[in-house]
């Protein structure tokens, strides 16, 4: 960053100021060829900037010689295993700062949509979950969000079982089919007034052609494990 301090700059960009002043160039110009670069370094050296890590005196559930440290994702604080990404132990934080102890799964009545086992909820260090009893003998790596209890109004058929869970974007909370990127169906709102009905079955199938090619293009992020 000293480049911003240092003469040859100042006069650079004094000289491009007096630029503007005489029309040569447009302000814009001017101000992002200034910024665009003062950001990328900021930027680059608050990723390199060494994470903040407390580690702990816990020591680690799942493995033998590991502590937890608290770490930070944008949703808040966790506990993680110092052996990460060798034990991948996390836990959940209580409001107190201390370990939640891990609850033990409750069973569901959902079927799982891809391999018809019984499912599990779960509690994981971003809340609630449900994934399916396979998971623990790698039969099955179904897992999503809770569902709301309403079936999904474009694939609801047996064989596809299509479940609503409650998701969150940027923009906020929505309601999406577990069957994602099979079925792309979402609604803002399950109201019975307000949720938005089946499409025709053309729209679905081009909207689920390009949902499929998107997760193929984009490695799966795997929220769930890192901060
Ligand atoms: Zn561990
Ligand atoms: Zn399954
Ligand atoms: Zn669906």
């Amino acid at each position: 960053m000293n480049r911003y301090v240092a003469i040859p700059f100042t006069s650079e960009l004094e000289g491009r100021l007096d630029g503007i002043a005489n029309g040569e160039h447009q302000y814009s110009d001017v101000v992002r060829s200034v910024w665009e670069p003062f950001f990328d370094d900021y930027n680059s050296a608050k990723e390199n900037a060494p994470k903040q890590q407390k580690i702990t005196d816990i020591p680690c559930e799942e493995c033998e010689n590991g502590l937890y440290i608290v770490r930070r994702s944008r949703h808040g604080e966790f506990l993680g295993c110092s052996n990460y990404p060798e034990c991948k132990s996390l836990r959940p934080l209580t409001e107190e700062g201390e370990p939640a102890t891990p609850e033990e799964p409750e069973a569901s009545h959902y079927i799982c949509p891809r391999c018809a086992k019984g499912t599990i909820i779960k509690t994981g260090p971003y809340g609630q979950y449900l994934e399916c009893d396979g998971r623990a003998a790698k039969d099955c790596d179904f897992r999503t969000g809770i569902p709301v209890d309403i079936s999904c109004p474009e694939c609801d058929e047996e064989d596809k079982n299509g479940q609503l869970v409650e998701r969150s974007s940027r923009r906020g909370t929505f309601y999406a089919c577990w069957n994602y990127p099979d079925c792309t169906y979402n609604t803002n709102s399950i109201e019975p007034a307000n949720i938005k009905e089946a499409r025709p079955p053309e729209e679905r199938e081009a909207a689920r052609k390009k949902a499929i090619e998107r997760t193929k293009k984009r490695p799966k992020r795997r929220t769930r494990r890192r901060s």
